[in-house]
């Protein structure tokens, strides 16, 4: 790791990139997964597994592990841990736990199990997922998620989760793009609401009992880390105010994606990139930034005031039939369009997958067909997602009990009725692929700094599968980690305590206040709010569904200028020992003004296609997207050198045993 001493205090002040030009990245030493054992894919789990260190039971007490953020991931790491004998400390910055991000969830969770006896194996959701994602993730780490699949359908089935079930009383399944076989278990449109309550339960246990010491309402500001170890954090109380530092012998990062900081996502108005980023200047390598989701079914922006984006779940794509009007710029309704004169184009261009082809690829056929101004709705930005021929076929009754929530959610935002007219979806962000680099054992490169769920890398490649982010979170977090952790605990028994006096913690407690107090202080005339819609919209605009040389250089020139108007202009209104959310807020956009620089460099080092990361310079000549397996068949870990300075990028080579990259193909 290399050390950066500019990174010191106010490293956010404009002054420190004076003269740097980002976009010089030097390219430092390869960084490898040393973990991932060699021999046989189906046995490298099973083989780490037996190879790991254990603690002994009556020991595990003796060991605090931190564990920032409560959603699927999280929770159900923090449960088990402290089901483990640990002593837990865990953080969100919600009410409640259960009020995580990942409650949102709708359509359904992946898992091999082949109750359908349609031909699934953990052999075929592996390579589903490696194909899936364009050929970009680690082949061990798939397998592994592949594999642990079915134990989590079983683990929450244990734990009450109301999966739906066929007549006869078996659980259901349906399917979900980029797939043909139906793996995909569900409770209706709330399956994230059902799986979380169940890992909440878990962790309820254990706040009872005394093993997991809850903290909600306290948001993580920075990481502490102490000989090269993760230590510890700083934390914020968010009623309170009050800033303090937690020590742990090791911290586990379950903090979600970044994707809000394109401003409108489907994510969680709250969610945010503080957490890993934070890890991220601290030495943490941040990979595949620009991996960035776009899910095709969202429902069409309604005006420049939004704030949010509502997601209409993939499963609806089971049904659902997707089509524009064949002629441009047909602006009768939907039900005076006959169907000869309907462009059904998924179903046209890709006849295996139709309307069940992955995200990236709906995405931009979705795109397209609006640039040709075929699009319907207002601005002509919307497709419509149409359930006529379901109703006809299976009945009303059928349809609203599969949908029922996710045609209600859409009738109460839009007042159009689902049953009578078709949906209008158009695409938004919805997840992150990138986040922190984590080796087999989901540690980052701080060693004793672990990082699970959707705020790692590792399993989705450049492009995620639908129903595969709850089932890598549950992985994680109820498997994994458990496992990995154990070991690192193991060999780092005798770690040495550590206080808030410690040369390498208090000067991170004070930078943290100051950058409040700094907020606070400036009397400037525009709010967070302001920024971070522009910071989004330029990312959007020039990093969004495609991307392009000219256009990300623009966004790459303007963000320092941003950053450098942000300390000048902004205004935070209020106190800082209290509730505030204009300081939270304020204080999440510094680092989107950081992580967006960094997205877009990674956009622009990375000239192929792949996935989600659509570079207009590299497309086949049907316009899929075109990749460069010689010169790109690697994950980039960039390394932070300080506030607007050029990071190293450290590449991660991918070899493929198992699966051979070949152009995907979905017709
Ligand atoms: C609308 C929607 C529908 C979706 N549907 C599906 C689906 O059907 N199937 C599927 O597989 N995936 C789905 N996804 C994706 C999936 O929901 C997420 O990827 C997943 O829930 C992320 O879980 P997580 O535990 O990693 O993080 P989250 O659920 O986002 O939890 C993050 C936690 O970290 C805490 N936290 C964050 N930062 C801090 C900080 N600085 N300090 C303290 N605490 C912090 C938060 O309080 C929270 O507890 C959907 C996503 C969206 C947006």
């Amino acid at each position: 790791m290399t050390e950066h001493p500019e990174n010191a205090e106010h490293p956010e002040h404009p002054e420190h990139a004076k003269g740097a030009r980002y976009t010089d990245y030097s390219v430092g030493a390869p960084v490898a997964d040393t973990r991932a054992p060699g021999g046989p894919i189906e046995e490298r789990w099973n083989t780490r597994r037996f190879e790991a260190k254990l603690v002994n039971p009556a020991n595990r007490r003796k060991h605090t592990v931190i564990v920032v953020g409560t959603g699927l991931a999280g929770g159900s790491a923090g449960a088990t841990l402290a089901e483990q004998g640990y002593h837990v400390v865990q953080f969100c910055y919600q009410d409640s736990p259960r009020r995580a991000h990942s409650i949102a969830a709708q359509g359904g969770i992946n898992a091999a199990k082949n109750y359908r006896n349609d031909g699934d194996s953990v052999h075929r959701l592996f390579y589903d997922t490696v194909k899936g994602g364009d050929f970009r993730a680690r082949e061990s780490n798939v397998h592994r998620l592949a594999e642990v699949s079915v134990q989590i359908i079983d683990q929450c089935v244990a734990q009450g989760v109301p999966f739906a079930r066929e007549y006869g009383g078996l659980l259901d399944t349906r399917s979900f793009g980029g797939v043909q076989v139906q793996r995909t278990f569900y409770a209706r449109g709330q399956t994230g609401q059902q799986l979380l309550l169940g890992a909440y339960q878990a962790l309820s246990r254990q706040i009872a009992a005394g093993n997991v010491e809850m903290h909600a309402r306290t948001e993580m500001l920075d990481l502490l880390v102490v000989d090269g170890r993760a230590r510890g954090i700083v934390a914020r109380d968010l009623i309170t105010g009050k800033v303090s530092s937690y020590f742990a012998d090791a911290v586990v990062l379950a903090s979600g994606g970044y994707g809000n900081v394109f401003h409108l996502s489907t994510n969680a108005k709250n969610s945010n990139a503080t957490a890993v980023w934070r890890a991220h200047r601290r030495g943490a390598y941040f990979a595949n930034p620009c991996f960035t989701q776009i899910h095709p079914t969202c429902i069409p922006r309604s005006g420049d005031h939004q704030s949010k984006l509502t997601l209409m779940s993939e499963s609806l794509r089971n049904d659902g039939r997707i089509w524009v009007p064949k002629q441009a710029g047909d602006s009768r309704s939907p039900d005076r369009i006959p169907e000869d004169e309907r462009d059904y184009y998924l179903e046209r261009l890709y006849p295996s997958f139709g309307n069940l082809v992955p995200r990236d690829i709906a995405s931009r056929a979705a795109k397209n067909v609006c640039d040709e101004g075929r699009g319907v709705g207002p601005g002509g930005l919307g497709v419509y997602l149409d359930f006529a021929d379901a109703i006809r076929r299976m009945g009303r009754q059928a349809v609203a009990e599969k949908y029922g929530n996710l045609f209600e959610m859409y009738q109460r935002i839009t007042g159009e009725d689902p049953y009578q007219v078709p949906m209008r979806i158009y695409p938004a962000i919805h997840y992150t692929m990138g986040g922190l680099w984590v080796d087999y054992d989901l540690q980052t490169t701080v060693p004793g700094l672990f990082a699970i769920g959707e705020a790692n890398f590792t399993d989705h490649g450049a492009n995620r599968l639908g129903a595969s982010a709850l089932m890598q979170g549950l992985a994680d977090g109820y498997f994994v980690l458990p496992t990995t952790l154990n070991d690192y605990l193991a060999r780092n028994a005798g770690l040495a305590p550590v206080a808030e006096d410690h040369p390498e913690v208090a000067p991170v407690v004070r930078e943290t206040s100051e950058r409040l107090d700094r907020l606070l202080a400036n009397d400037g005339d525009r709010s967070p709010d302001s920024f971070h819609r522009e910071i989004g919209e330029l990312l959007w605009e020039f990093c969004g569904m495609a991307r392009d040389d000219a256009g990300l250089r623009k966004a790459l020139a303007r963000i320092p200028e941003l950053r450098e108007e942000f300390w000048r202009r902004i205004k935070v209104p209020g106190v800082g020992d209290e509730l505030n959310q204009s300081l939270e807020k304020a204080n999440r956009v510094v680092d989107y003004l950081e992580l967006a620089e960094l997205l877009c460099l990674d956009a622009l080092h990375r000239t192929e296609s792949c996935g989600g990361h659509f570079r207009t310079e590299s497309q086949t000549p049907d316009g899929e997207a075109a990749r460069d397996d010689d010169a790109f068949s690697y994950a980039a870990a960039w390394e932070f050198a300080g506030t607007g300075h050029a990071p190293v990028l450290h590449k991660e080579d991918l070899v493929f045993e198992y699966v051979h990259p070949t152009q995907r193909s979905y017709t």
